[in-house]
């Protein structure tokens, strides 16, 4: 389970003037449908726990965003509708790949595992290509 408190990371406060109605909105949605993939990820994989799988970024606030070394200048975690879930040794990438039907059922696109070492990208809203799992 991702919690709010995880996801805002203190930049609701830090940030209130960017933490609008509408990305409030987006988060709620983002955080939910991460909590939706966590758990048939864990139903299926009963080892793991669910401690691993905490957020390694959330929302990123546009100046926040500018100065994350990578991050894509129109990157879905400025509009709260991506969450980096961290996944030291990939086995959350390695099971979405595996399981796209969970992916659209949840409605969520990921980001290809090959340039996120470390941590899965989901987001809420597809990519321009369209893909289900897409480079960035
Ligand atoms: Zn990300």
């Amino acid at each position: 389970m991702i919690t709010e408190t995880m996801y805002w990371m203190g930049r609701d406060s830090k940030y209130r003037a960017w933490w609008t109605e509408e990305i409030q909105e987006n988060g709620h949605e983002t955080i939910r449908r991460v909590n939706l993939l966590l758990d048939k990820f864990l139903a299926a994989n009963p080892s793991d726990t669910e401690e691993e799988y905490g957020v390694a970024s959330g929302w990123r606030p546009a100046a926040v965003n500018q100065a994350t070394p990578g991050a894509a200048s129109k990157s879905k975690h400025i509009s709260a509708q991506a969450c980096d879930i961290k996944d030291p040794e990939g086995a959350l990438d390695d099971w979405c790949l595996e399981h796209h039907e969970v992916l659209e059922e949840i409605g969520l696109w990921q980001e290809s595992p090959t340039a996120t070492k470390g941590w899965c990208h989901v987001q809420i809203v597809p990519p321009r290509s369209g893909r289900r799992v897409f480079l960035p």
